[in-house]
């Protein structure tokens, strides 16, 4: 029997495998849908002072700017 989950933004009930499941410390968040995960995300940052978690969105938007231009250059050098 697969478990089922309860979306915590909708409430719509959706099986294993399916929809997001984020496991934060010994909390478990689950999210049906991209919308409702985006949602949430949306929600958490609105209430977060930005001053506390500014650095870390910074750094991970480098890391990933970064990726990309790896994943560009690995590209380029292909064609
Ligand atoms: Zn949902």
């Amino acid at each position: 029997m697969k478990r089922k989950y309860k979306c915590i933004i909708c409430g719509r009930v959706f099986p294993e495998g399916q929809g997001i499941v984020i496991k934060y410390g010994d909390l478990e968040l689950y999210f049906h849908s991209n919308r409702c995960a985006s949602k949430f995300l949306c929600q958490l940052l609105e209430r977060i002072p930005p001053d506390e978690i500014k650095g870390y969105i910074k750094r991970l938007v480098e890391e990933n700017l970064e990726q990309l231009e790896r994943v560009a250059k690995v590209k380029s050098k292909k064609i």
